[in-house]
């Protein structure tokens, strides 16, 4: 198995691979990254692979037995944005009365960005185009780092105006509401919604 593992990088992936035992994953990710068919995975689908054969391999060394699925379900608890912080600080206790240094594996995930450089920087690794994907989630990240500063702007532009008393408004808060309306149809999409569906309703069928 170890023969044709590429040599190990001084990335934080190639730092994890090896931490963890994981060295088929060394291959995997180029793969999955590079392929075009139903394998293809975007670098941050690649990142939760690798974090989660991470989280597997803590748990394994710790003894813990492992039912169907609940890798990925502890996973999700640790990392999703759904996920409250009292379910997350329930399921962080509970690995570590099983005997995992949770913090230690924590801060061993990656990021789909790391895994990024680490694919074409460290492997040389290259995509010919963005998958729709790949693309998808850039335009989200895009827009959703719009957002947030605008929202930071006119913040800050309220409470200066309010400081200098040109503008008089108690305790705040900013909300912006930003959607795209099909004008076939009508319907209307918040940015996510759009990007999730990929299509307005009236294509649908
Ligand atoms: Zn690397
Ligand atoms: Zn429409």
């Amino acid at each position: 198995m170890a023969s044709n593992a590429t040599e190990q990088c001084g990335c934080k992936v190639g730092k994890t691979i090896h931490r963890y035992e994981l060295s088929d994953l060394e291959t995997k990710l180029v793969t999955y990254w590079t392929s075009d068919g139903d394998d293809q995975r975007s670098t941050r689908q690649l990142a939760s692979l690798l974090n989660r054969r991470v989280l597997e391999s803590a748990l394994t060394s710790a003894g813990v037995l492992l039912k169907e699925g609940e890798v990925e379900n502890t996973y999700r608890l640790l990392t999703d944005d759904d996920v409250s912080s009292g379910e997350r600080v329930q399921v962080r206790n509970e690995l570590e009365r099983d005997g995992v240094d949770i913090e230690q594996v924590e801060s061993d995930f990656v990021s789909h960005q790391t895994v990024y450089n680490h694919l074409t920087t460290c492997l040389e690794a290259q995509l010919e185009t963005p998958t729709d994907q790949e693309r998808l989630e850039k335009s989200a990240d895009k827009l959703g780092a719009l957002q947030n500063r605008t929202s930071a702007v006119t913040r800050d532009t309220i409470a200066t105006l309010e400081r200098n008393g040109i503008v008089d408004i108690g305790t705040f808060t900013v909300d912006l509401s930003l959607t795209v309306t099909c004008e076939e149809c009508f319907e209307e999409y918040t940015i996510a919604e759009l990007l999730e569906r990929q299509m307005c309703a009236c294509d649908a069928e």
